[in-house]
């Protein structure tokens, strides 16, 4: 686990994540506004509804989100918990946009993100099941830079550092392309066909690199942009030979 002390203090400012979805599907904003209070979530003070009002106790489970005993949850944390839209899928969320990203798209949204092509505040959520409903923009953090965002994965959090994603993207790339799959990359234990593929001492060198990034939410991260790219990995580089 890794990179996740960045959540509470960007999560405590006057900006959640919540506040930047509902600015985007704010027409009914309103209808969450019936008492003053602190919001439970994301700790601003912003009016709301009762607790009871906001979350569906059959199906909801994150209780551990929940910063504070208030009572209380903010209109815009309401409304996120409120639209089955907001809950599935990978998302980008700034002042001017919501995109639901398909995987698919999510290698070309990472470089725009990395080549600067969005103006923060900005939030960034991978999923780990897309079709999964999942109270994300709850734990999900507002980046004001890009340079080093913080970006959740499923539960975690993790802060990109660009060119460190870069390497373990590649690495993954390289371990695909020889076969490898999700779960042999995670566990560091091959295929015997694969290693045979990769041949023993490549691999020893590609695992030393990726055994500081196992079991972080990075390692997802580049594994679930890897498989974006038309299910192709890109070939590894003769340099690396
Ligand atoms: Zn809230």
């Amino acid at each position: 686990m890794q990179g996740c002390c960045e959540v509470t203090v960007t999560t405590m400012t006057d900006l959640s994540t919540t506040a930047l979805l509902a600015n985007q599907h704010e027409s009914d904003r309103e209808t969450y506004t019936t008492q003053s209070g602190t919001c439970c979530f994301c700790g601003r003070r912003v009016e709301g509804v009762p607790v009871d009002e906001a979350v569906s106790h059959q199906y909801f489970s994150d209780y551990a989100r929940m910063a504070d005993d208030t009572g209380h949850v903010c209109c815009d944390c309401a409304l996120c918990m409120d639209q089955r839209a907001l809950k599935q899928g990978h998302w980008i969320v700034t002042a001017e946009t919501h995109e639901r990203v398909s995987t698919g798209d999510l290698h070309d949204r990472f470089e725009s993100l990395r080549d600067g092509e969005y103006d923060p505040p900005i939030a960034i959520h991978v999923s780990k099941n897309p079709i999964r409903s999942e109270h994300a923009y709850l734990w999900t953090p507002v980046n004001e830079q890009l340079a080093r965002p913080a970006v959740s994965y499923d539960r975690q959090c993790t802060t990109l550092d660009w060119s460190v994603y870069e390497t373990v993207l590649t690495l993954v790339e390289e371990l695909r392309w020889y076969g490898f799959r999700g779960d042999d990359i995670r566990s560091g234990e091959p295929r015997v066909s694969d290693l045979e593929s990769i041949g023993a001492d490549r691999f020893r060198e590609v695992e030393e690199m990726i055994e500081p990034h196992r079991g972080t939410a990075l390692l997802e991260i580049a594994w679930t942009v890897s498989r974006s790219r038309d299910d192709q990995p890109t070939p590894p580089t003769p340099t690396d030979e």
